[in-house]
């Protein structure tokens, strides 16, 4: 009988731990709310953001970054090109031997080292001193499959994916640093310069042909493949994305107007926000512990450096306020970033019944033991509500930029024909016949990160957003995974703005 009282007891505690936690998850997720009305305001304040950002310099949260990128790739690009990819939780290097149309990528290879936290947070010579002597011990390995084209030197595409004010398409200042980085002395640089003042410093010369972000390198890679690409997101550690626009509407920029009339945007929009956004008290107090406080909210909403850590302060909240945890809080569980977005994602998409994942993660993190199926099953609530914010959100974002420029459907005629000439531009096509209004213009949206790629939830819930919000448009929206296509995006640039070219 006294052992039925305890047990009585317990179940008592576990219930009422229960009812606890689940009162904190319902008005989380309340706060949460990301319904079709609520996206479809923040679709429109996207769409506005872009316009005023597009008008004046500061006349918005988005930078709207004029890129000086005015041509994609369009397959003709030969010969042996290098990239450098900095900005997500590796750092990479790449060669790429292209063949033209024909031959098109026939040959790459890529190393990939993880950044050593101090260089993350140190001085900018420790910064660029360590992409040099990657970059040129990579270049001293290359092997007998690649090949200069006649008359060529070692050319370089810059993927730097940090806003960037630019002054030409190899030359920009870094504005301010996001996402794990905090090299103080290096904002207001010249990249590019302080890149290639390494570079010689190591005893060799090579010629950065193009600074691009990696939106920018998605957008180019995708085109290379396929030319209705007219938007690249990046949904990774950071997210942002970039798009094609018309030179003419950027009228905040000074520049002469391009051949090709058009100008590829770096929005910036990790910095967007709208009172629309579901902010709750987890988004602020996630932002006064980040390394860029007030700063980058809708990135906070969103990309994979901050969703595990808005599950962590739900589940705090649990543990002082509901006990779930047993009667102290775990330590570990107090610090912040501790919860990383692949442990999020491996607990949300736990299909064992008795949610072991969950139990396994729970435990190796924070040495937190026997918790029972019930608050399991509340965890991977927490995981489901903080995902789908943020893939949602997105997906708000890119129907924004597909309204910016006409494509999400809502024109009343459809769209007019001359847009996919426009895009046709960029490699040299003229358009003769530019007033047929059509409704069947295809979109391609090039998206790469790894939370895009491998959190399946946050995927599916994106793409649901996206169909949802566009309707019967969606026919003629594609969202394609292009995998890398940042690397050999910033390779195909370096060649089409190589000085053997240019000049
Ligand atoms: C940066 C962007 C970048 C994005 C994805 C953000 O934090 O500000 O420039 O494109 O991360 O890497
Ligand atoms: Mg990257």
């Amino acid at each position: 009988c006294a052992v039925a009282a305890v047990i009585v007891a317990r179940r008592v505690k576990f219930h009422s731990q229960k009812c606890a936690a689940r009162k904190i998850l319902v008005e989380f997720q309340e706060a949460c709310d990301t319904s079709l009305l609520r996206l479809r305001m923040v679709v429109d304040a996207m769409a506005a953001e872009m316009h005023a950002g597009l008008v004046s310099e500061g006349g918005s949260t988005l930078k709207m970054l004029p890129t000086y990128i005015d041509r994609l790739p369009d397959g003709n690009e030969r010969g042996l090109y290098y990239a450098v990819d900095l900005g997500g939780t590796n750092f990479r290097v790449l060669r790429v031997q292209l063949g033209g149309l024909e031959g098109r990528v026939i040959n790459q290879e890529y190393e990939e080292v993880p950044i050593p936290p101090h260089v993350m947070l140190g001085t900018s010579k420790q910064l660029f001193d360590f992409i040099a002597k990657e970059l040129v011990s990579f270049v001293a390995r290359e092997g007998q499959d690649f090949r200069l084209h006649a008359g060529q030197q070692r050319e370089i595409g810059f993927t730097f994916s940090f806003p960037v004010d630019q002054t030409a398409v190899n030359s920009g200042k870094l504005l301010q640093w996001t996402k794990g980085f905090k090299v103080n002395d290096a904002i207001g640089q010249d990249v590019v310069a302080a890149l290639q003042r390494s570079i010689e410093s190591l005893g060799h010369k090579m010629r950065i042909s193009a600074l691009i972000n990696d939106t920018v390198g998605t957008l180019a890679g995708g085109r290379y493949w396929n030319n209705d690409v007219m938007i690249g997101v990046i949904l990774g550690t950071g997210t942002n994305a970039c798009y094609v626009e018309r030179a003419e509407a950027v009228s905040k920029w000074g520049g002469e107007i391009p051949k090709s009339g058009q100008m590829v945007i770096n929005m910036e929009w990790g910095n967007f926000w709208s009172s629309h956004l579901p902010r709750t008290y987890v988004d602020e107090s996630l932002d006064n512990e980040s390394l860029n406080p007030g700063e980058y909210g809708f990135e906070k909403m969103i990309s994979g450096m901050y969703l595990g850590d808005c599950v962590r302060r739900v589940l705090v909240r649990m543990a002082q306020q509901a006990g779930i945890f047993g009667p102290r809080v775990p330590h570990r569980l107090l610090e912040a970033f501790s919860l990383k977005t692949p442990d999020m994602s491996k607990m949300h998409q736990d299909n064992n019944n008795d949610l072991r994942v969950v139990g396994e993660i729970l435990n190796s993190v924070y040495q937190i033991q026997n918790t029972t199926l019930g608050i399991r099953k509340i965890v991977v609530e927490v995981c489901d509500v903080v995902c789908k914010r943020g893939a949602r959100l997105a997906g708000a974002g890119i129907v924004g930029i597909l309204k910016k420029i006409g494509r999400d459907g809502s024109a009343a005629n459809g769209v007019i024909k001359r847009n996919l000439f426009e895009q046709s531009d960029m490699n040299g096509y003229h358009d003769d016949d530019p007033m047929q209004y059509t409704s069947d213009v295809k979109t391609v949206v090039a998206i790469d990160g790894g939370l895009y790629e491998h959190y399946t939830k946050f995927r599916e819930y994106m793409q649901d957003a996206v169909f949802e919000l566009l309707g019967e448009a969606s026919k003629n929206v594609s969202i394609q995974l292009s995998k890398d296509g940042s690397g050999i995006g910033a390779a195909l640039l370096a060649a089409s703005h190589a000085e053997h070219l240019s000049s």
